[in-house]
C-alpha cells in the first residue's frame, strides 16, 4: 500500500505523522511511503532525509491525497482534505469524533475508513499505539521546562559561597500521564514536589517518584475514580476541602502545574483567582487543561499573562508541538505500530480486522458505516 503523509496546515502545528525512521520500518511491512514536500521541515526532517529513507516526495497536497491508499496525519483532516480521499481509502489521525461530528459524518458518507488515534483503547496491549499518552508525556515534561524558563530561580536548592538558596516548591494537580511526567521532571531538576489527585490509587505512584501526595483532612477520603482509571466529578464537600488545601499551599508554592481533566466535561476550576493573588510575585502557573477551559481562573488559552501581583500564567495548548522532533518521532512510532497490526502478513496488504479490540475501538467510520462510539473492549 502507499502510505502518504501531508504537511500539517493547522496554526502552530509543527509535528508530522511519518518520519524517515518510521518509513524504513513501514517498508519492512511491504509499504511504500510518500510525503508532501516540507512535511517534516518543522520537526527537523528534510525532504532529502525522507528520500534517503526511500520515501517519495511530492510537491502538491492534492497529489498526495490522490495517490495514497492510507493517509497518516497528526491533526483531524480539513473537510476538503477528507473530500479528496476516494471511497475505500484509509485515514489515520487524531480525530476527536465526539467533538467533530460533521467531519465524522463526512467520513462515513465518503466511505473513508477512519482510525482515530485518540480512540485507541487504553488497555495494556494497545500501549504501543497510545498516542494520547505519548503526547501527554511530552506536555508534562515541557510544562516544567516552560515553567523553569519563566521562573527566575533555581529548581534545586544550593549551598553557594554567597549563601544558601532554597529549592523551588512545585505543586502538580492531577497525576495522570501528563501529571506524572511533570512530577518526574520537577523532582529530577531538584524541586520539592507535591502532587494531588482525586484518585487515591495514584498516591503510591506519586510517592515512588520522590514527590509528596497531598492528603486531605476529609473524614472519608473520596475515591474520585470513574471507569477506565479516569476521574469523576468531586462532591461539593470534597471540592471545598480540596480548595481549602490549595488556599493553604498557595503562598508557599513557587510553581503550579495543573493537568486535571474529567472526560466529556470542561476542566474543573481548581486554582482560583484568590489563590493566584496569594502567590509570591515571580511564581509560575502552567495550565495544561487550557484547551478545555483551564484549571486556573486566570488562564487564557494560547497566552502567557502576568497577574496584577506578578504571577505568570501560561495557557499554551501546543506543548507537544513545541517539542516537534520528539513528538513526531513518538507519534510516528504509534502510527507505525497501528499499521503493523493492520498488516499482519507483512506483505503490504491492509487487513482492517474489526474483530480486533484495538482496531475496532479506534475505527470511527468503516465501509460507509458509523462505528463510533465503539463497544467496550473485551480485554483490559
Ligand atoms: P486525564 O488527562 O483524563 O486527567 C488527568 C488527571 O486529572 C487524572 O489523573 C484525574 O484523576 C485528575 N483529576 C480530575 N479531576 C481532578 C481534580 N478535581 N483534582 C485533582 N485531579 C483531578 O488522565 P490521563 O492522563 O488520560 O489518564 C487517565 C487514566 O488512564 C489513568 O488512570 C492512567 O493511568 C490510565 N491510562 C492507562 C493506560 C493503559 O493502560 N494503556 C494508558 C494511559 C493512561
Amino acid at each position: 500500500m502507499k502510505i502518504g503523509s501531508p504537511r500539517e496546515t493547522a496554526d502552530r502545528e509543527a509535528r508530522v505523522a511519518l518520519t524517515p525512521d518510521s518509513a524504513r520500518q513501514l517498508a519492512k511491512l511491504g509499504h511504500q511511503c510518500v510525503v508532501e514536500s516540507g512535511a517534516g521541515e518543522r520537526s527537523g526532517y528534510s525532504d532529502d532525509a525522507y528520500r534517503s529513507a526511500g520515501v517519495d516526495v511530492v510537491h502538491d497536497a492534492a497529489e498526495l491525497f490522490s495517490i495514497s491508499d492510507v493517509v497518516v496525519k497528526v491533526r483531524p483532516p480539513q473537510p476538503e482534505e477528507l473530500n479528496s480521499l476516494a471511497e475505500g481509502k484509509t485515514l489515520i489521525s487524531f480525530f476527536y469524533p465526539g467533538q467533530n461530528r460533521p467531519l465524522l459524518e463526512q467520513a462515513v458518507e465518503k466511505g473513508v475508513n477512519t482510525i482515530a488515534m485518540d480512540m485507541v483503547p487504553r488497555i495494556s496491549r494497545a500501549q504501543k499505539m497510545d498516542a494520547l499518552s505519548s503526547m501527554a508525556n511530552i506536555a508534562g515534561y515541557r510544562a516544567v521546562i516552560e515553567a523553569g524558563n519563566n521562573f527566575g530561580r533555581f529548581f534545586t536548592g544550593q549551598v553557594t559561597a554567597a549563601g544558601k538558596v532554597p529549592p523551588a516548591k512545585v505543586l502538580v494537580i492531577g497525576a495522570g500521564v501528563a501529571g506524572l511526567a511533570a512530577i518526574g521532571t520537577a523532582t529530577s531538576l531538584g524541586a520539592i514536589t507535591l502532587a494531588f489527585d482525586v484518585r487515591p490509587e495514584v498516591a503510591e505512584q506519586i510517592e515512588s517518584m520522590g514527590a509528596e501526595f497531598v492528603h486531605l483532612d476529609f473524614a472519608k477520603q473520596q475515591d474520585g475514580s470513574a471507569n477506565g482509571g479516569y476521574a469523576a466529578p468531586s462532591s461539593p464537600e470534597f471540592r471545598e476541602k480540596q480548595l481549602a488545601k490549595f488556599r493553604e499551599l498557595a503562598p508557599e508554592v513557587d510553581i503550579v502545574i495543573t493537568t486535571a481533566l474529567i472526560p466529556g466535561r470542561d476542566a474543573p476550576k481548581l486554582w482560583l483567582a484568590d489563590m493566584v493573588a496569594a502567590m509570591k510575585p515571580g511564581s509560575v502557573i502552567v495550565d495544561l487543561a487550557a484547551e478545555r477551559g483551564g484549571n486556573c481562573d486566570l488562564t487564557r488559552p494560547d497566552e502567557r499573562i502576568v497577574s496584577d501581583n506578578g504571577v505568570v500564567v501560561i495557557g499554551y495548548t501546543d506543548f507537544p508541538s513545541r517539542m516537534a522532533a520528539q513528538a513526531s518521532s513518538l507519534y510516528a512510532m504509534n502510527i507505525r505500530h497501528m499499521l503493523a497490526d493492520l498488516t499482519p502478513g507483512k506483505d503490504g496488504q491492509l487487513v482492517h480486522d474489526m474483530d480486533d479490540d484495538v482496531i475496532r475501538g479506534a475505527t470511527v467510520a468503516f465501509q460507509g458505516d458509523l462505528t463510533f462510539p465503539p463497544p467496550p473492549p473485551k480485554v483490559q
